[in-house]
């Protein structure tokens, strides 16, 4: 008999079937896939230059231009998550030197600064504690002190449940030489947002939150100005992989023939098309009522239990992501943990700067429901009752 060469063995977890139980994910994403949009990422290969394909990516832009509400020409989704379309729209905006204004109020704008910082841009940070927001004001008093070409803000700040206001913000960066880059990952489809009519230059989303399609593609848009910029650059874009004048050829924006650059993830797209399909279905304005809707009772529900919002103003509570203050008594992880283990329903804690202040919940897309709202209020009352801490 001969003896095998193989030294390491086959990993028996390996050798088991896939376990995968059933949740309801009312974190701060990724949210509940519905059974459509699982079945298309589940639909059989086709090659990544095939007709069919582009046609899809075709789609897939059409889309996001209805998200956005935007008519960019330099519209696509990138192959990575929402971390990579922000990557992907500082490497391409930043050179070596250039300065960034990077608005900081949650982890997101510290994620950017690190971001901005590695590119070697000479990175300012505008500061404003959790919780809080930016009022024009602040933002001109950063434009005229600092004179930034890139302003970077968070549209739905996840780690803290805030919603920034932008109107006004895209004309004053303008009128100060300076482009607009907004974060639109956590409330993309559950806040209005309108990139052309609001001025912004670059926009980014991801997929796993309001669209309901699992993580791994992003949505990203340039307007003209910042396509101008990225065609003055004296240097290459610091990533292959992200450069944004591969990626523009390779998803049709360029008018030359399409170039192979990477594979796509092909069946990413198939379902991103299906989560894009369904919000065009449902309508931006529906989707936006539902959201705010849900929210509006979640937070009622929450106020009735005796625990606190984190954000103190409704106008800049993030309809998506709510936080909630961790109430005296209790330890932020028994309560996520009761929730996981007892009711089958995922929350959160904080992250960054809100870690271990606040619980965070999600309600978005197909998880955005008057009944998830009061199944997790039950569950929530449950959780109240039994994981109070004696020593706290
Ligand atoms: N920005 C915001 C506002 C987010 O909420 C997230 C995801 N939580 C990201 C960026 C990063 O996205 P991803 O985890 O898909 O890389």
């Amino acid at each position: 008999m001969a003896t095998s060469l193989l030294r390491v063995p086959p990993p028996q977890g390996l050798l088991r079937p896939l376990t995968v139980p059933e949740r309801l994910l009312l974190g701060p994403g990724p949210s509940n896939v519905p059974p459509r949009i699982l079945a298309a990422g589940g639909r059989q290969l086709l090659g990544h230059m095939h007709p069919e394909v582009l046609q899809v990516m075709d789609e897939i832009k059409a889309g996001i231009q209805y998200a956005f509400q935007t008519r960019n020409r330099l519209t696509l989704a990138i192959s990575g998550t929402g971390h990579c379309a922000m990557e992907a729209a500082l490497l391409n905006l930043l050179e070596h030197g250039d300065a960034a204004l990077v608005a900081i109020n949650g982890i997101w704008g510290q994620r950017a600064a690190d971001i901005a910082r590695r590119l070697g841009a000479n990175v300012h940070e505008l500061l404003k504690p959790p919780g809080e927001y930016f009022t024009p004001r602040d933002i001109e008093q950063g434009l005229v002190h600092h004179k930034p070409s890139v302003l970077f803000i968070t549209h739905g700040e996840s780690s803290t449940g805030v919603l920034q206001p932008l109107e006004g913000l895209g004309k004053l960066c303008h009128r100060h030489g300076c482009l607009l880059l907004v974060d639109a990952v956590a409330s993309l489809g559950g806040a209005p947002i309108f990139m052309d009519q609001q001025e912004i230059d670059v926009l980014y989303s991801g997929s796993q939150k309001v669209l309901n399609v699992p993580p791994g593609s992003a949505l990203i848009s340039f307007s003209e100005r910042a396509r101008e910029k990225m065609l003055k650059r004296k240097t290459k874009p610091l990533s292959f992989y992200l450069d944004m004048g591969w990626l523009a050829n390779y998803w049709g924006c360029d008018g030359e023939p399409r170039r192979y650059h990477h594979t796509a993830p092909i069946n990413s797209f198939f379902s991103l098309r299906e989560g894009l399909a369904m919000l065009a279905e449902l309508g931006l304005e529906s989707s936006w009522e539902q959201h705010r809707a849900n929210c509006v009772q979640l937070c009622q529900g929450l106020r009735d239990l005796g625990l606190e919002l984190f954000v103190k103003e409704e106008v800049a509570r993030l309809p998506t992501i709510t936080a909630v203050r961790v109430p005296g008594g209790y330890a932020w992880e028994d309560i996520v943990a009761f929730l996981m283990d007892n009711h089958g329903i995922e929350i959160a804690g904080g992250l960054g700067p809100s870690l271990g202040k606040v619980l965070r919940i999600g309600l978005m897309g197909c998880n955005s429901t008057s009944r998830n709202v009061d199944r997790l209020l039950r569950a929530l009352r449950d959780a109240l009752g039994r994981c109070r801490r004696s020593s706290l």
